[in-house]
């Protein structure tokens, strides 16, 4: 949450600043800001989104060759003009960009209240950045050394940038928890130029030599220099990378919306997660990270799932096919709960970490604190390079390119699908599935891809639907099996995108209480295509029917049964009920898109969200 962007070079910088800004608005929109370094440091900040801030922009000089910008989700202080970043310290000279929460700011402010302090923002960020320029001034030395000092102190997380107006050719950072990356280019009379960002969307069209920084590295570039350092003033070798990003993956690609764009990608992300890894006619699945480690992993005592929001529910989809196929015990565990409570882990655990960005903030403690009582960690990430793919053991990226739309859609199939070849794979190479179902699998694995791309020719009659229910207050997601969590994620994906309450459960559940909330004005939206619970789920329909709600079905091609039952029907190509998840989610994914665009709203950028919840 929150992007931040810096450029340093012989360019004009706002307008890489801020073209940086809004390929990270996904991040957070509550305000957004920029600080030019031209002789004096201007701040120019405002509520709202990067549009906003611009249109304040408009008609200034804004010449610079070093600026940084920020576009925020609020933790600390509603989104105002006044909390948006960047912050200026109380002596005017230097300004800061923060992404994370300075957990002891309480302690920190009220040190420097006694000293005289007083505050403009209700942030943490403002609280450390006079931190950093009362250590500077107190202990006569310079910014680097307060900075270094100040960190010791804090605890929490951060990625945070620093200007000073004395020094126009620098910029320091320092990361802990959240990410940063730097480029490094050539700017066209061939001198070093150097971009900071959270990832490396601003940076992708200017280079491809990239730097993932690590936590409690501090950076510092100084006169077109680059120099990397721990927190102990020791001087680090950079790992310069090649970027694997092209700039096509994160442009709308003539779609209105990202999530559109993305929902429509997904034929070819699951073609693209499974190409080198499924050889149907072989019969082989190829995956390094399980058979490198393929002693560990299918003589696990158990796996435990950690993942927050849409990864948590394909990994309750996981928790169903591993325990079907390879027959060792599964726990799904909310990553933020994990990592609080006290679980018990073994040293033959497997831990599964699924994360499209790879920053989620709970999911990387959790994950840091099974390694430590000696849990094998498997991590399934959409962002290569991201800090849980590099503090994993061993993993698999799910190929699916940049997702940008804060509603998670193409990442999600793709993770379902490369749950299902490690699930395969251990299963075979542990013996506890049969031939002939591993071949069928794989068959109709590999079909996959052309499924979903059959299932997107509901789109058209899917936004009818939408115009119909668009004004249900509630709406209620049943399945059973593996598709009770594509009922969740379902009742997610209308609930972020159309703020329309919605609420999935277990379709045998929902006789335990949300049956109460069934009247002849619910949508209850039942998956429920052809599988081992069919019978059952029929018979729930019958129950929501006889009570007068309003049945919408995603069913398989030619069940006439439930669509006879049923006010409305989406039919999805047929497959091996362990696979049916990635494709009825998909309707359920347009469902939603429809309805927030029918009631106007900005599916992009929903209230209240950010992707990649780089905060706890
Ligand atoms: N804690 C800072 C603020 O509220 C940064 C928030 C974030 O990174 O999400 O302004």
């Amino acid at each position: 949450m929150c992007g931040i962007v810096a450029y340093i070079g012989s360019r004009e910088a706002s307008p890489i600043v801020l073209k940086g800004l809004k390929r990270l608005e996904y991040r957070g929109y509550d305000s957004a800001g920029i600080a030019l370094l031209n002789q004096h440091l201007t701040i120019y900040k405002k509520k709202g989104k990067v549009a906003d801030l611009e249109e304040t922009l408009a008609g200034r000089n804004l010449h610079a060759q070093v600026a940084m910008g920020h576009t925020r989700w609020a933790t600390h202080g509603e989104p105002s003009d006044r909390n948006a970043h960047p912050h200026r310290s109380a002596d005017g000279k230097l300004a800061m960009i923060h992404n994370g929460i300075i957990e002891n700011y309480t302690q920190l402010k009220s040190e420097l209240v006694h000293k005289g302090y007083t505050f403009t923002s209700d942030t943490d960020t403002e609280v450390l950045l006079n931190f950093i320029e009362d250590i500077r001034q107190n202990n006569g030395c310079g910014l680097e050394e307060a900075l270094r000092i100040a960190l010791k102190r804090v605890t929490g997380a951060y990625v945070l940038i620093l200007m000073d107006e004395d020094q126009p050719d620098m910029l320091i950072a320092a990361r802990k928890g959240s990410p940063l990356v730097i480029g490094i280019g050539k700017d066209e009379h061939g001198k070093t130029e150097h971009f900071l960002a959270s990832d490396a969307s601003p940076i992708v069209e200017y280079t491809r030599e990239v730097i993932y920084v690590n936590d409690h590295e501090l950076v510092i570039i100084k006169a077109g220099e680059l120099v990397l350092k721990n927190l102990g003033n020791e001087t680090l070798t950079p790992f310069v990378q090649r970027l694997d990003l092209e700039l096509a993956a994160i442009e709308k690609g003539g779609y209105e919306h990202f999530m559109l764009k993305e929902i429509f990608e997904q034929p070819d992300t699951l073609f693209d997660c499974l190409r080198g890894r499924l050889d149907s006619q072989k019969g082989t699945l190829t995956m390094a990270g399980v058979e490198n480690h393929i002693g560990q992993l299918k003589n696990a005592s158990r796996i435990v799932i950690v993942a927050c929001g849409t990864s948590w529910h394909a990994g309750l989809i996981a928790e169903y096919i591993i325990e079907e196929l390879c027959r060792i015990p599964v726990e799904v565990e909310y990553a933020s709960e994990f990592r609080y409570r006290n679980p018990v882990i073994n040293k033959g655990d497997v831990i599964i970490a699924i994360s499209q960005s790879g920053e989620t903030a709970d999911t990387i403690v959790a994950i840091g604190k099974a390694k430590e009582q000696g849990a094998f960690i498997f991590g399934v990430i959409n962002a290569v390079g991201s800090s849980i793919s590099r503090i994993s053991h061993a993993g698999a990226y799910t190929h699916a390119g940049p997702e940008i739309g804060v509603a998670s859609t193409k990442a999600f199939t793709a993770q379902l699908a490369i749950l299902t070849v490690i699930a395969l794979k251990i299963a075979h190479e542990k013996g506890s599935i049969s031939n002939t179902r591993y071949r069928g699998l794989l068959d109709e694995l590999h079909k996959i891809p052309q499924k979903a791309r059959e299932t997107l020719l509901l789109n058209d009659s899917i936004r009818d639907l939408a115009i119909k229910y668009k004004d249900a207050k509630d709406a209620l997601y049943l399945g059973r099996g593996y598709n009770f969590p594509v009922a969740l994620e379902g009742a997610l994906k209308l609930k972020e995108i159309s703020y329309i309450h919605a609420e999935g459960y277990p379709a045998a559940e929902m006789k335990h209480g949300p049956i109460a909330l069934v009247d002849d004005t619910l949508p209850v939206i039942f998956v429920a295509t052809k599988d081992s619970c069919y019978h059952k789920i029929v018979s729930n329909i019958q129950e929501i029917k006889a009570r007068k709600g309003l049945v919408i079905a995603v069913i398989s091609e030619g069940d006439q049964t439930i669509a006879n039952m049923s006010d409305d029907c989406i039919v999805v190509p047929e497959t091996d009920e362990l696979l049916a998840p990635i494709l009825n989610t998909i309707p359920l994914q347009l469902l939603a898109y429809h309805i927030g665009i029918a009631k106007g709203c900005d599916v992009d950028k929903p209230r209240n969200l950010a992707k990649s919840v780089t905060v706890e």
